[in-house]
């Protein structure tokens, strides 16, 4: 039987309510238009830092367009698609400027996984600012073309650079990821690295390298870290990971062997868990204390469906 492990959590970045309307991107006249109307908000990333409003006890992440200029040392302004029909865009700070702004009494500067974990803006306020902060990531990193060596230019509102010198137009990037479960009937493989808090316990993960499908980049992985062979592999679901530019491939893998060699370059360590201790650890009822990640990580939603013999997880 299936433990009751109550409603399912939403899993923290994903089902966007932006509509992205791409075929504005390059709509000056309308776009100045959307950033005019009296509904057009903002969200203020400096580098890994998010920009909070402060209104007594509640905290706003969304500010006017002048609002954000006000801060000055601005980056890009992007345009992030709309809302509930109002335009929402994203605004750079500076990053070396962002520290600067934690001696205002309205602001609160924090990091995007410590507002994910702690609830502190709306679960629909997530998705646009993973949205906003890798697509200002990816244009702090990428102001010079690859190509050439030449400045380049925002174009599209800020979904493209395009070089002046060599023509080369630049996308933003996004660099998938997988991350995954390899499972052996009511046994599962979970790791920790070392920069882990000290009870967590989660799925192994790496980068999809050149050339390599999800399914093997999978198998690779697991293989690399803990020495286990594995055959079929099961798609599970994705995560926007803006850390800064990431897209997690959630996964199960079927183990096909069973020695842990653990590459300890990679993690500290890693065992295999039955589904009555991942069941604990879900509920935070695990008796050493030892946890799986938060729901607004993905890793949490593959451990779970695993347990909870979701249909499709072998
Ligand atoms: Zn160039």
């Amino acid at each position: 039987m299936s433990p009751d492990l109550g409603p399912k959590p939403r899993l923290g970045y994903t089902q966007s309510l932006i509509e992205r309307v791409a075929e504005r991107r390059t709509d000056q006249a309308w776009l100045a238009a959307a950033a005019s109307n009296a509904g057009a908000r903002v969200y203020v990333i400096g580098g890994e830092q998010i920009i909070l409003k402060k209104n007594g006890s509640a905290i706003d992440p969304l500010f006017t367009l002048a609002e954000a200029r006000a801060f000055g040392s601005n980056t890009e302004t992007v345009f992030l698609g709309l809302m509930n029909g109002a335009a929402r865009f994203g605004v750079g700070l500076d990053p070396a400027k962002a520290p600067e702004l934690k001696s205002r009494n309205d602001l609160l500067i924090i990091d995007l996984r410590s507002i994910a974990i702690q609830g502190l803006v709306g679960a629909d306020d997530l998705p646009p600012l993973a949205e906003a902060k890798a697509l200002l990531n990816w244009h702090l990193k990428h102001r010079f073309c690859s190509n050439c060596g030449a400045a380049t230019q925002v174009v599209q509102a800020g979904w493209r650079r395009d070089c002046p010198a060599c023509k080369t137009q630049h996308f933003p990037r996004t660099d998938p990821v997988v991350i995954m479960l390899a499972i052996d009937g009511d046994r599962c493989v979970l790791g920790r690295s070392g920069r882990f808090a000290p009870t967590m316990w989660s799925c192994l993960a790496g980068f999809v390298e050149p050339g390599e499908s999800f399914e093997d980049a999978v198998r690779r992985e697991i293989r690399e870290e803990v020495g286990i062979a594995c055959g079929r592999v099961a798609y599970f679901a994705s995560q926007p990971w803006p850390f800064p530019t990431s897209l997690m491939i959630g996964c199960h893998a079927e183990a096909l062997s069973r020695e842990i060699i653990v590459d300890r370059e990679e993690l500290e360590d890693a065992r295999w868990f039955d589904r009555d201790e991942a069941v604990a650890m879900l509920q935070r009822k695990h008796p050493a204390g030892l946890t799986t990640p938060p729901p607004v990580a993905i890793a949490h939603h593959i451990i779970r469906a695993w347990v909870e013999k979701e249909r499709g997880v072998f």
